[in-house]
């Protein structure tokens, strides 16, 4: 089963992406996470991502194309994935379906919503942790002991496009880049919608149910 987790940034896809890939028994991945990654180990093209991250731009489609396209063709075989974060432009969803053939090549799309103002709240007080990539915020769910992951000890932070002028622009984004994707699978009618405003376990439990309808 192959499914892409679609919605704005600060819906939830982080947080529910592990454990929905983890009860489909396939292996998972989130763009962000593969941008981040190469920054951490400071290669040319975590260098170039930087650039467009910080501002809260998208990275350009080929270069996020290739990156996406690569992590597929090293997880063939394991009876699927989950993309969260990808595809995020009518021209990625295009080269997604390219490539792995007849309709969209994709089973199911969830996809989490969320009020704008919400989101406001959520990525403004979000905190990551630089190890484990495990989600806190300083107000609805703080780690135990200041500045450390609970999970593994690791340092949490706040994401440089996490700070408000970032914010305000990478849900700009999303309205004129992402949403057209929203519609294309909503016409190929494999999209699920799911209210993210709502108790975690709830979202959690409705994402489930999606995928197994
Ligand atoms: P995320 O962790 O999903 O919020 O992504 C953080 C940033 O990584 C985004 O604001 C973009 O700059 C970049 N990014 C992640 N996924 C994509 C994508 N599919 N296309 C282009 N840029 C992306």
């Amino acid at each position: 089963m192959r499914v892409v987790l679609l919605g704005p940034p600060g819906a939830g896809k982080g947080t529910h992406a592990a454990r929905v890939a983890g009860e489909m028994s396939v292996p998972m991945v989130a763009s962000g996470d593969l941008f981040r990654e190469h920054q951490k180990n400071d290669t040319s093209l975590g260098r170039l991502a930087r650039s467009y991250m910080e501002r809260g731009v998208l990275v350009p489609d080929q270069i996020t194309i290739d990156m996406v396209m690569d992590w597929i063709v090293k997880n063939e075989n394991k009876g699927g994935f989950l993309l969260d974060g990808f595809p995020r432009t009518l021209t990625q969803a295009s080269a997604l379906e390219e490539s792995l053939g007849a309709g969209s090549g994709i089973d199911r799309v969830l996809y989490i919503d969320v009020p704008i103002k919400v989101l406001i709240r959520r990525l403004s007080g979000r905190q990551v942790c630089g190890s484990c990539q495990s989600i806190y915020h300083l107000e609805f769910s703080p780690v135990k002991s200041i500045g450390e992951c609970d999970n593994c000890g690791g340092g949490v932070y706040q994401r440089e496009d996490d700070k408000k002028e970032s914010v305000l622009r990478r849900l700009e984004v999303y309205r004129t880049e992402t949403e057209p994707v929203i519609e294309y699978y909503r016409n190929l009618k494999i999209l699920v919608d799911v209210d993210g405003d709502n108790d975690v376990k709830d979202v959690e439990m409705t994402l489930m149910e999606a995928i197994k309808s």
